[in-house]
């Protein structure tokens, strides 16, 4: 057996104990067996405004807030529940040698590319959207599902959306080489519906694998979509604004999805907001 062949054979292993230990903390139905497989910030800143899981959940930790709230932008919903991070709970395995993150990831990817557990997009799907970035990042933003560009193309916000994350990302003097880009679901909804909870569901465990090999400080969702699959909670987005979920070992903040964004321009100084508080909680200096 060569070296490459040997180190594969370990990163499996590792994986293998990782997913165990997943599943000992309470994780249910791993969908398949462990062998087979962004805006003109620049203006926004002038402007300087701005499932099939269901274990009980644990004490939700009470979420830090920021030091000036936003101003809540929804109305309450009467039948929306406190944000409940029940799929937080425990925290991160040990973490792999960030040289072995790659191939781990890899052999995640592996499995997405051969999973059918969603008849209508498994059958509809160009190809499977799996993640992009530094499988070491201290940063992961957690978006929604492919749309056409993706499913063409394979990566993560990759259209008219993926162009204002970048925009995003460079006003947080951040780029895609720093952080880990991935979706709530790996397959595009057809007529980019959004996502069914059971394809939510059926998905979720690739995604706590994504977060559980790259281990991240802090957890951006983008969109409701990813907040409410996150947090398990049916809260408005508005009102998860401002504040970090605790989340295994990272922070989980909320803001708009580069879409919405895209449909409603007054949205950007609110996720301009929320990204200039994140920096400073993780230390990036923004240029006055
Ligand atoms: S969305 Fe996820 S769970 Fe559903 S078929 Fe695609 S990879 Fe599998």
């Amino acid at each position: 057996m060569g070296n490459s062949e040997t180190n594969e054979v370990d990163v499996r292993k590792l994986l293998v104990q990782q997913l165990e230990s997943l599943e000992q903390s309470g994780l249910a139905d791993l969908p398949v067996g462990t062998d087979s497989p962004d805006f003109q910030f620049a203006h926004a800143a002038s402007e300087e405004v701005r499932a099939t899981s269901p274990q009980p959940a644990t004490a939700p930790p009470e979420p830090a807030q920021r030091p000036t709230p936003a101003a809540p932008s929804a109305t309450p919903d009467a039948a929306a529940t406190t944000p409940q991070p029940m799929r937080n709970s425990g925290q991160w395995g040990s973490p792999l040698p960030a040289d072995d993150r790659p191939a781990a990831l890899e052999v995640i990817n592996n499995l997405v590319r051969n999973c059918k557990l969603c008849d209508e997009l498994a059958s509809k799907r160009t190809q499977t959207v799996f993640g992009v970035g530094n499988p070491s990042a201290k940063l992961v933003f957690v978006g929604e599902g492919p749309g056409a560009e993706e499913d063409r193309t394979g990566e993560p916000f990759v259209g008219a959306a993926g162009k204002l994350l970048d925009k995003i990302l460079g006003a947080c003097k951040l780029d895609r080489s720093q952080v880990y880009i991935l979706n709530t679901v790996k397959c595009r909804p057809p007529m980019n519906r959004n996502p069914a909870d059971r394809e939510i569901r059926n998905c979720w465990n690739y995604l706590e694998k994504q977060l559980e090999v790259i281990q991240p400080q802090f957890i951006c969702c983008l969109g409701s979509v990813a907040a409410k699959s996150m947090l398990q909670t049916t809260e408005p987005l508005g009102r998860m604004r401002g504040k970090f979920f605790p989340w295994k070992g990272a922070q989980l903040m909320v803001t708009y999805h580069p879409a919405y964004l895209l449909r409603n321009e007054g949205a950007k100084r609110h996720v301009w907001e929320d990204m200039k508080w994140l920096m400073q909680e993780m230390g990036v200096e923004l240029s006055k």
